[in-house]
């Protein structure tokens, strides 16, 4: 499978060289500019790391510009935090925005989900098979099968699986699985949350795949034979 290639549009270098790292270690192949008129000749990328405080012009312009030619999903890095930036940045187009400084966990998740929402001009290059022991799960296809049966899964089950195994032994915090799998917004009882990993235990026939690590959160792993 294809890596998936992210042009990353930033000034400064060493924010760009932790990134691109990051980015490396997570797989993402990494074509990095420090302006917007080279992200704006650049080519052939699946998806964009947007700085908004560029040397030669605004990263909304470059936002729209791209935007103007193509579907390919972009997310925005800023420093300024305050709503109008991020309200016109939505409005131009882009897919997601985080506010620096940032964790690279964070952002690969950000990406992923992204991705995962198929913003991209051929959501199968962005698309490859997470496996776990014998789970396997096809984000494109939203299928996910445990020792070759297709497993019966309500949109969100399905969403949370695919969290949780997209790093199976990290253990998410229940406010990143409520953030990411429900609404960015939503800080409600985590009740949901906890029906959610009975049902999810339950389907996969056995409680070991989820882990609850008390006071944190969750994760996912293969249950020992
Ligand atoms: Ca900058």
């Amino acid at each position: 499978m294809k890596a998936v290639k992210v042009l990353l549009v930033e000034d400064d270098p060493s924010i760009a060289a932790v990134v691109q790292r990051g980015l490396g270690d997570a797989g993402f192949e990494v074509l990095h500019v420090e302006t917007g008129a080279a992200a704006l000749a650049a080519t052939g990328y699946d998806f964009v790391l947007l700085d908004l405080g560029l040397p030669d012009t605004d990263g909304l312009d470059v936002c729209r510009d791209i935007r103007a030619k193509s579907h390919v999903p972009v997310i925005i890095v800023t420093a300024r935090s305050d709503e109008l930036d991020r309200v016109v940045g939505l409005e131009l187009g882009a897919d997601d925005y985080v506010v620096k400084p940032f964790g690279m966990r964070e952002l690969i998740a950000r990406i992923r989900a992204v991705l995962r929402r198929g913003g991209g001009p051929d959501p199968a290059q962005a698309s490859t098979d997470i496996t776990v022991g014998d789970l396997v799960i096809n984000e494109k296809m939203r299928e996910a099968t445990l020792a070759g049966e297709t497993l019966t899964l309500t949109p969100k089950e399905f969403d949370l699986l695919a969290y949780l195994a997209a790093e199976p032994e990290v253990v998410h915090r229940r406010h990143d699985i409520l953030e990411r799998v429900w609404d960015t917004e939503w800080y409600g009882p985590t009740k949901t949350l906890d029906a959610h990993v009975a049902a999810l235990r339950k389907k996969l026939g056995n409680q070991d795949w989820i882990e609850a690590v008390r006071g944190v959160g969750f994760r996912l792993r293969a249950p020992q034979a």
